[in-house]
């Protein structure tokens, strides 16, 4: 009996006189790193909208991803579990449908559940759309929605907003801006910002046309991309951070609108993108700093203006944070995401993991996915963050440890003997072992071939260089 009074005050509380959790909206930046960024001191001004949104919420400077690619990173936000749990890597690329994904728990808890996904490996081909009452996979909508003028995913919201949203129940919305992956077109307003004439804005946005072929000359080796064409690259990258700022914006005017000082939004990324640092461009083969320290700002009940936290966060923490806002349960999620409203430990080793990259390999033509010139980077990784330590582990063998504060550049290899021991033996237990494989063990069946995709798909993945 006094259990059931016990379940009936509870459940007052948690009501607190009818009222509804907060709307909750996860924007995820593609292909963002955090340093390029003026909201986390890029000397231009890739930023401006994040800068204020920071100022209105809480900004935090050490963030990282599960991993450096789209699929692990997202499938990790939508279940709160490590890469090795949720499965979904470089040589499985779908979650299994007897997971509890956030979507679905939301939905549990009365949540209207609703994606607009501006890339296709976040999509119902890969499960990552259990849950979602309403689920837009932006390059299939593109085909038959009307040229306004506007982004299409703003459109999309729009119609979202008049025909299926119910203004009495909460919701939970994500999205996925696609803007900062490669090839980098952005429009002219944002472009030329970042060049010093609209003429070298136009004359470097046509020199780069076609995402696969600049990462395929890049490894090939045998026309190295000028000083000058780094240059062009990166500011090009810079008008596509701008643009999606813009697009962020808009994204969240129409959604903080609705019910105005009651919607928690979280903005982060999957993980970044390198541009020459250790001689990688673009994101495969590599876990460092360039493309897993991602940004994550939040802003709404729970969250104090003007904030800004230095403790170590994750993509693991996204679910679990999510989830206690709306009252929901975390059960069987990763053991080391928490809520990050409230104390993070500083103590924590986080995981990061990049698989065998039998994907990308499949981008390359045929005689460099098993020849000597990418012999080096056929390997997976495994890797920990335990601020200030960093651990990056080869399945070649490999190992190397950093000190992120006095190297940030990750150059510097340090004596392992310099590490205390249980931070070393808290990061080797965080990383894990990577899987070896040898060429010969790729079989066809673990890929997803391209007469098994829609010619949407096909024609969007190859746009992005994931296939040849
Ligand atoms: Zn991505």
């Amino acid at each position: 009996m006094r259990l059931v009074w016990l379940l009936l005050f509870g459940a007052l509380l948690s009501c607190r006189g009818g009222e509804k959790p907060p709307n909750i909206v996860l924007i995820v930046l593609d292909t963002t790193r955090s340093d390029r960024l003026s909201v986390y001191g890029h000397e231009r001004k890739t930023s401006p909208f994040l800068e204020r949104f920071g100022s209105s919420g809480v900004r935090f400077d050490q963030a990282w991803s599960v991993s450096s690619w789209t699929l692990p990173s997202h499938a990790t936000m939508f279940t709160g579990l490590h890469p090795d749990e949720h499965g979904a890597t470089q040589e499985n690329f779908t979650i299994s449908e007897d997971l509890d994904t956030l979507a679905e728990r939301l939905k549990a808890k009365g949540y209207q559940t609703a994606g607009f996904s501006n890339n296709p490996w976040v999509s119902h081909r890969v499960g990552l759309t259990q849950g979602f009452d309403h689920f837009s996979e932006m390059w299939v909508v593109k085909k038959t929605r009307e040229k306004t003028g506007r982004h299409a995913t703003l459109d999309e919201i729009d119609s979202w907003k008049e025909t299926v949203l119910d203004d009495d129940e909460p919701f939970f919305v994500f999205v996925n801006l696609i803007e900062p992956h490669l090839p980098y077109s952005p429009p002219v307003d944002t472009g030329k910002r970042f060049f010093d004439s609209k003429a070298d804005y136009q004359a470097a946005g046509e020199h780069f046309q076609g995402a696969g072929k600049i990462t395929v000359r890049h490894y090939q080796g045998t026309n190295p991309l000028t000083g000058e064409e780094w240059s062009d690259l990166s500011a090009l990258y810079e008008g596509e951070l701008h643009r999606v700022d813009q697009v962020t914006r808009k994204v969240l005017a129409r959604l903080e609108e609705i019910r105005e000082g009651e919607t928690v939004v979280i903005i982060t990324a999957d993980h970044g993108e390198h541009h020459n640092e250790h001689d990688h461009l673009g994101h495969v083969f590599s876990l460092y700093e360039p493309l897993v320290h991602v940004p994550m700002l939040a802003r709404g009940p729970g969250f104090t203006a003007g904030t800004v936290r230095d403790e170590p966060v994750s993509l693991l923490d996204i679910a679990p944070t999510i989830l206690h806002i709306a009252g929901a349960d975390t059960a069987g999620m990763h053991s080391i995401g928490t809520d990050i409203r409230g104390e993070i430990s500083t103590k924590r080793a986080l995981p990061l993991t990049y698989g065998w990259p039998q994907q990308v390999l499949r981008g390359f033509p045929e005689d460099l996915q098993s020849g000597p010139t990418l012999a080096a980077h056929r390997r997976s990784l495994r890797g920990a963050v335990y601020y200030p330590y960093k651990l990056i582990r080869g399945s070649d063998g490999e190992e190397v440890y950093y000190d992120l504060r006095k190297d940030p550049d990750e150059n510097v290899p340090l004596d392992t003997a310099t590490i205390p021991e249980a931070i070393r033996a808290a990061m080797d237990s965080a990383a894990g072992i990577p899987a070896g494989r040898s060429d010969a063990a790729a079989p066809d069946s673990e890929t997803l071939p391209e007469d098994e995709m829609d010619s949407t798909t096909a024609e969007e993945l190859r746009l992005l260089g994931y296939i040849e």
